[in-house]
């Protein structure tokens, strides 16, 4: 019956990765229970540093061996969404994962941010990889700085850079999946 076993096996992993939007975010420092829920996950991880603006995670999927995840520390309510943090913070956490990806992969790096309607996970967090070139779509914009990445409020995100510009893809969910896992 190893076929029931790979089924319930399957069947656990969705269960596993339900999305933050049908699950809803809890996650509450001041109420420990709550951080020990799968979507708050990253939510612990930032209470280890709290004294820190933001950190740096590697992926603990081991399905995704060669991604890296940039995270603010601080909490914000619900699912986290990018467009709440002040321009500052939110272009602070893009210009760290390019370093992070330019440090890991040369100019071969990518960045991306899914969006709500596919995050597992409540706390806010960017991507860091290998861009897969085969991944490159038409309908980008291109900005200079990190400052300029926009920050849609229903979609994903993923960036890559172009003859010392930023390429910026925008209008998908899933917007990790143009990394190399
Ligand atoms: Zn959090
Ligand atoms: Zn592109």
């Amino acid at each position: 019956m190893l076929w029931k076993a790979a089924i319930v096996a399957a069947g656990l992993c969705v269960f596993a990765q339900e999305r933050v939007e049908q699950v809803g975010c809890a996650c509450d420092p001041a109420k420990p229970e709550t951080m020990k829920m799968r979507p708050c996950s990253l939510c612990a991880e930032a209470e280890k540093h709290s004294s820190e603006k933001l950190f740096y995670l590697k992926d603990n999927n081991p399905r995704k061996p060669n991604r890296w995840l940039v995270l603010p520390s601080k909490h914000m309510a619900g699912n986290h969404p990018l467009h709440e943090l002040s321009p500052g913070e939110r272009a602070g956490l893009w210009k760290a994962a390019i370093a992070k990806g330019r440090e890991l992969f040369g100019d071969g790096w990518g960045v991306a941010y899914n969006g709500p309607q596919v995050r597992t996970q409540c706390h806010a967090h960017i991507h860091i990889g290998k861009f897969v070139t085969v991944a490159e779509l038409p309908g980008f914009q291109v900005v200079s700085r990190p400052e300029d990445i926009p920050a849609p409020t229903s979609t994903g995100v993923w960036v890559h850079p172009v003859n010392g510009k930023l390429h910026v893809h925008s209008g998908e969910q899933i917007a990790e999946t143009v990394l190399v896992r």
